[in-house]
């Protein structure tokens, strides 16, 4: 496959056409950005961690049978996907509360959300991505009404694929956002899933596994990317993970690096019922 112009670039990725019909190349950069922007940084190999563990995800919902525009990889950060129309709406999944959800509403950081809380934004830097809602997306005419309930049921199948890829490896899904696009009549998952995409909590000590660490300056970045990309991969070859992808960890036993991030402390059980 030959990769042809840029079709578009984003903060941290650009895609490109190619010569062959119906399939784009996304080019993971090392870039990382923050605050709409307001924080920016290059931080070497970022690109290809994330491509390395949103090509794991994407294969490992295929096999779940989740429609996803994941075709291939044609070197440690560029992907081969299939050229969708891209809706612009930010679905964001969230299990406990952390993150903007705090700031915005009287939650708790840590508090369990169960059933899981969907939250959608307008994908559009201009207005700040501000939030939505269902008839505000029909009057859009971003999506049907029947669209927009595939997207949700979509969001909460994969939230719950992700939560259990997760558990295996001691890490807790706190959050994460996904995009969607179509093809022809048919809805697909598209963009990205990986430590830029999601909020990830190690559950035995809460220390932060994602872009919060760059966010906050919370420790090193690529080293956190590093070894969660490796502990994501991993469950791919366990014997006893239910659903993974077969694909090729590169973890090495004894390669763990200490943990360089500040310890949040372990999250909660649901709080005990009031009468
Ligand atoms: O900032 P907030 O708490 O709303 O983010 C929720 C989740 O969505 C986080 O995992 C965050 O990384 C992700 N997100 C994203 N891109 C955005 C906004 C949020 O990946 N533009």
């Amino acid at each position: 496959m030959k990769q042809k112009g840029l079709l578009y670039a984003g903060k941290a990725k650009s895609v490109y056409r190619t010569d062959t019909k119906g399939q784009l190349i996304v080019e993971f950069r090392d870039d990382i950005t923050a605050f709409d922007g307001g924080k920016k940084d290059q931080l070497k190999n970022k690109g290809s961690y994330n491509a390395e563990a949103s090509a794991f995800i994407f294969q490992y919902l295929a096999k779940n049978n989740v429609k996803t525009h994941f075709i291939q990889m044609l070197d440690p950060r560029r992907m081969v996907v299939r050229e969708l129309s891209m809706i612009p709406l930010e679905v964001i999944v969230r299990n406990v509360a952390a993150g903007s959800i705090v700031r915005n509403y009287p939650f708790k950081e840590g508090m369990k959300l169960n059933p899981p809380v969907i939250v959608i934004d307008y994908k559009d830097d201009s207005r700040h991505d501000p939030m939505l809602n269902d008839d505000l997306i029909v009057a859009l005419k971003l999506a049907t009404p029947k669209e927009l309930a595939a997207i949700k049921k979509a969001a909460l199948k994969i939230n719950t694929l992700l939560v259990k890829l997760m558990a295996a490896q001691g890490i807790m899904l706190v959050d994460f956002k996904i995009e969607f696009g179509r093809a022809g009549k048919t809805i697909y998952l598209g963009d990205e899933i990986s430590m830029d995409s999601m909020r990830l909590w190690d559950k035995k000590t809460g220390e932060s596994l994602d872009k919060d660490v760059y966010r906050f300056d919370k420790g090193d970045v690529m080293a956190t990317y590093n070894r969660v990309v490796k502990r994501i991969t991993k469950t791919g070859n366990s014997k006893n993970a239910q659903a993974g992808t077969g694909g090729k960890s590169k973890a090495k036993p004894g390669m763990a690096v200490k943990p360089k991030t500040p310890i949040r402390k372990p999250v909660k059980k649901s709080p005990a019922k009031k009468r």
